[in-house]
């Protein structure tokens, strides 16, 4: 278990761009586990960490949400489809909620932690927190979002 410091703002990391991984390596591996436990030591507060948010600027970002894990791997949003709005937190704002609009559904494309290219279909709440997690890859926050 390799628990990290979430990042809050101010901190200037979480406002850069994060550049593609390149080499899906045991030090992506390592990125990973450290994801994982950093995300389930916040139970069911936490359904989604980038790794900007644990100073990391690369395009890995991990969900889980309702037992359900997915890794993406410099993703990109193919297509998006009708709209949604929430309620959202973030883990590096803390006490912030902003009502946030975003995709109802998306067609995303993404690679696996072992480098292979997927595309993935997903709707709603799974949606919403994969278009939040891609944000903070181009250092955006629900601070930014207009509320
Ligand atoms: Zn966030």
């Amino acid at each position: 278990m390799s628990i990290q410091t979430i990042l809050t703002v101010p901190n200037p990391i979480l406002r850069q761009t994060c550049v593609p991984v390149t080499a899906f390596d045991e030090r992506l591996d390592r990125l990973l586990r450290d994801l994982r436990d950093t995300l389930a030591d916040y139970g069911p507060t936490g359904v989604g960490l980038s790794a900007p948010q644990i100073g990391i600027l690369e395009k890995v970002m991990m969900m889980l949400y309702r037992g359900r894990e997915i890794v993406l791997i410099n993703p990109e949003i193919l297509t998006a489809e009708g709209a949604q709005t929430k309620t959202e937190g973030c883990l590096s704002c803390p006490g912030a909620t902003v009502s946030v609009t975003r995709a109802q559904k998306i067609h995303v494309q993404a690679y696996t932690r072992k480098g292979k290219l997927i595309r993935l279909v997903e709707h709603g709440m799974m949606a919403r927190i994969i278009q939040h997690e891609m944000d903070h890859l181009n250092g955006i926050l629900i601070l930014d979002k207009p509320h």
